[in-house]
């Protein structure tokens, strides 16, 4: 079902909006330098909307005034009473978390209203660590229930979350809510875990949840970087879209065919172009050599593909020249740049 669409602060969220990246500050609220130096990088990374957790009542006030300078939708993170989240909506936050797992019914109508007098979003936050269910379907029908008591205020600017540390139980539960409502989702894996792990399991919940066409908002949640977070996200996102983002390098896993060190040459690559902002979609392939390189490389922008005595440098579908392998990197650099405006 096509999602409604709710505005959180300036920005349009579900309906036919582009999914959107959200991120959740990681440095203690009682350090104003370090959340505004945080939230400033990830906005640079690619969040478009940054929450906040709100931990102790008082403390929305100040958050608010730290953060307000970022330039994205806050949303306040609110737990145990309304009182934070009444606080958060009075301060400015553009948006508001609450969790029916550990607030009261009454506490979660007050801060619907609250956020409707104030014209702000709200999310309910439903989570198996909070709701005790042990179905997807049973968590669905929670939030589905919660759903037509809110709906029925008249209230429409929210958006509902069902997230597990389990990636089946995340992607059951949202597709089977998903048939029975037009509210958007903000999706994500919880608890995730850290390194690889993490990641993978939210790529592999997050992923299949946006190729079925569920999904408004997403966050990565893994044990580590929040920079790292923003930047899967976006690259989830792009994945699921067909259409990646910026620079797209495209290199093979390496066998024992390789003629150069493709690892090597796709990170030194990466590398030197980390700094440069690359608003155009561009692919380039790096491709060890001539089993499948030619044939990738004609599908990308520019690309090379090792050879016996190298690599072949192809542009636009095109072989253009020999190059030895040193001088690779500088070759597709200079390639990359030229079709960037
Ligand atoms: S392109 Fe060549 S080197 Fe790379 S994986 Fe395929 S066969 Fe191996």
């Amino acid at each position: 079902m096509i999602s409604r669409e709710i505005k959180i602060g300036g920005l349009a969220v579900g309906g036919s909006n582009p999914v959107r990246v959200q991120a959740m500050l990681k440095s203690s609220a009682g350090d104003a330098s370090a959340l505004i130096k945080e939230g400033r990088n990830l906005v640079k990374a690619g969040a478009e909307i940054i929450r906040c957790a709100v931990p102790e009542k008082g403390q929305a006030k100040k958050l608010y005034s730290i953060l307000k300078e970022l330039p994205v939708p806050l949303i306040a993170d609110c737990h145990f009473t309304k009182t934070a989240a009444v606080e958060a909506l009075d301060s400015g936050f553009d948006k508001i978390r609450v969790n029916p797992g550990n607030m009261s019914a009454q506490a979660i109508m007050d801060s619907v209203k609250k956020a409707s007098e104030k014209k702000a979003a709200l999310r309910l936050g439903f989570n198996t660590g909070s709701c005790r269910v042990s179905t997807p379907q049973e968590l669905a029908n929670i939030a589905l229930t919660w759903d037509e008591k809110i709906k029925k205020t008249g209230f429409k600017n929210f958006v509902v979350s069902m997230k597990s540390s389990s990636v089946k139980f995340t992607v059951e539960a949202n597709r089977f809510f998903s048939v029975y409502s037009n509210t958007p989702l903000h999706i994500g894996v919880t608890a995730s875990g850290s390194g690889i792990e993490g990641i993978m399991k939210s790529a592999a919940g997050i992923g299949c949840l946006l190729l079925d066409g569920v999904g408004d908002t997403v966050r990565v949640s893994v044990t580590g970087d929040s920079l790292q977070e923003v930047k899967a996200a976006r690259i989830l996102r792009a994945i699921a879209s067909g259409e990646p983002e910026g620079l797209e390098i495209i290199s093979c896993p390496t066998c024992s065919r390789s003629r150069i060190d493709v690892e090597k040459i796709s990170v030194k690559f990466r590398k030197s172009l980390s700094s440069e902002d690359f608003k155009k979609k561009l692919r380039v392939a790096i491709m060890g050599c001539e089993v499948n390189g030619p044939g990738e490389a004609k599908e990308c922008d520019t690309g090379i593909c090792g050879t016996r005595k190298g690599a072949l440098l192809i542009s636009r579908g095109k072989i253009t020249c020999a190059v030895e392998e040193k001088e690779i990197i500088k070759k597709l650099v200079e390639e990359i740049r030229k079709r960037k405006t």
